[in-house]
């Protein structure tokens, strides 16, 4: 079975032919990461946010952490990033 990743912009195809095992690993996998989102859904449905589920994980991208506001580790990393903060300078 092949299977094809189109950029749209390019018109760049690639493709990658899978054997019948490895589609069948590529499925296991996504069926394991649903089920791990289940159980993480679940669980925040029944603590809310006392759930420990799902940590914060703190670290130098919370400054530009779309759900920073509502997450006091990620705060106390340090205050948001400014939208160009992580632009290079320029040399001219
Ligand atoms: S701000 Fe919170 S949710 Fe965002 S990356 Fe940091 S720890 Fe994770």
């Amino acid at each position: 079975m092949t299977v094809e990743l189109h950029h749209v912009p390019t018109g760049e195809v690639v493709a990658y032919e899978h054997t019948r095992e490895s589609l069948d690993r590529k499925l296991a996998e996504a069926d394991s990461i649903v089920a791990d989102l289940i159980d993480v859904d679940q669980s925040y449905e029944q603590q809310g946010t006392a759930s420990t589920a799902f940590p914060p994980r703190p670290g130098a991208m919370c400054r530009w952490c779309d759900f920073r506001e509502h997450c006091p580790e990620g705060q106390a990393v340090g205050s948001a990033a400014l939208p160009w903060e992580a632009l290079e300078p320029t040399s001219a």
